[in-house]
């Protein structure tokens, strides 16, 4: 077998795995594990330690040198239910030069190609090692690979992380980080003839909002040179609910509020800023009666990817790629997360991010050809 056609058939097994983010990923991760051991490859597993059924893993073939360069993925999916699809999710099919299915675009076909460089790099004289690190609860807001990533610090340190979500064989090296809550805003109902003697929960709740528009407002004014579109940090609701009739203040009014924070801006100092508005707004409303209150759950805070200047990452996939454009993306991905965490990272992969999520999703065959011409080059660079 080439080790093209390898990667085609792990492609085809990882599919078939239904590891849609909010079910376990642990039998296509014990899959994995014992095909790589098969290869005489060495996996840590880093089980997921809020969720017994989700499970992370890494692997390194090569010298136990610093300088190595990781390909990292993600393990799931998003849901098939709802979508009208011509083939079963499940199963790979190949028609007119293009490989249909769940996950061949974001990620799946990635991670084949980067467990068939592992299998091709261990019989290779490498000079600096090649590591994979293959995640869960990516499409939950990148969460899953933090425990993945931080014992990964174990590992000699690589000089390089490619990201392997679609960006059609591109170098993108910067997205924006996020930021998301959920608020309910909890009032007391009185007759709304009587409305000062009541807290209305939407009326409080709209005070949060208009905060909301103040900061895009205020972004916008502010906004820089920066290859960001939009080039500030926008704040957007894009779910609310809240009442229960014309003539009584809202007892409940629950909303979304979600950043898209521009990398070199602290989510931290946005995180601050909104939960003093919220502070202040329920300090009125206790004023009025004790028992209304505002509560806030975070749904997921994601680090954004800073371009580096001068990157390493960025330098060898412009390298491999002979990209020489300058691209950044709105979509978040775990880039941003072994960022902060002091590795260089760039985002690069086959297939258009335009495919992913939706029924009948693709990856164009050469762009699957030209992921694997990606790993030779990269396997060749790390022998030299
Ligand atoms: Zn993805």
């Amino acid at each position: 077998m080439t080790d093209m056609v390898t990667a085609r058939s792990l492609l085809d097994r990882l599919v078939a795995f239904r590891s849609v983010s909010r079910d376990s990923n642990l039998e296509l991760i014990d899959w994995v594990a014992e095909w790589l051991e098969g290869q005489g490859i060495t996996v840590t597993k880093v089980p997921d330690p809020a969720q017994p059924t989700k499970a992370s893993l890494f692997a390194q073939v090569g010298p136990d040198v610093a300088g190595g360069v990781v390909l990292s993925g993600h393990t799931d999916v998003v849901p098939v239910e709802g979508q009208d699809w011509a083939s079963d999710p499940w199963a790979v099919v190949e028609r007119d030069g293009r490989l249909y299915g769940r996950g061949v675009c974001d990620m799946k076909g990635f991670d084949a190609l980067a467990l068939a460089a592992m299998a091709a790099a261990a019989r290779r004289p490498l000079k600096r090692p090649l590591q994979i690190a293959l995640s869960h609860d990516e499409e939950l807001g990148c969460i899953g690979c933090i425990p993945m990533i931080e014992a990964m610090a174990g590992l000699p340190r690589a000089s390089a992380v490619v990201v392997g979500e679609p960006t059609m064989m591109k170098a993108v090296t910067g997205h924006k980080g996020g930021l998301a809550f959920w608020v309910k805003v909890h009032g007391h109902e009185v007759h709304s003839s009587l409305m000062h003697t009541g807290v209305s929960a939407i009326l409080e709740g709209a005070k949060i909002l208009m905060w909301v528009n103040e900061m895009n407002a205020k972004g916008q004014g502010a906004a820089k040179v920066s290859p960001f579109v939009p080039p500030w940090t926008t704040v957007h609701t894009g779910e609310i609910r809240g009442g229960t009739a014309h003539n009584i203040t809202a007892g409940l009014c629950e909303f979304g509020v979600d950043f898209r924070v521009l990398p070199g801006e602290d989510p931290e100092d946005w995180r601050r800023a909104f939960l003093a508005k919220v502070a202040e707004v329920e300090l009125g409303m206790k004023a009025v009666h004790p028992n209304a209150r505002i509560e806030v759950k975070e749904r997921f805070a994601l680090p954004g990817l800073a371009p580096e200047v001068d990157g390493v990452a960025e330098g060898l996939v412009r390298a491999l790629t002979g990209d020489n454009g300058s691209q950044v993306v709105s979509y978040g991905t775990e880039a941003g997360q072994f960022q902060v965490r002091g590795w260089s990272a760039v985002v690069c992969g086959p297939g258009d991010i335009e495919q992913a999520h939706k029924a009948d999703e693709w990856l164009a065959l050469s762009q699957f050809e030209a992921g694997w011409a990606f790993m030779e080059d990269l396997i060749e660079r790390l022998c030299a």
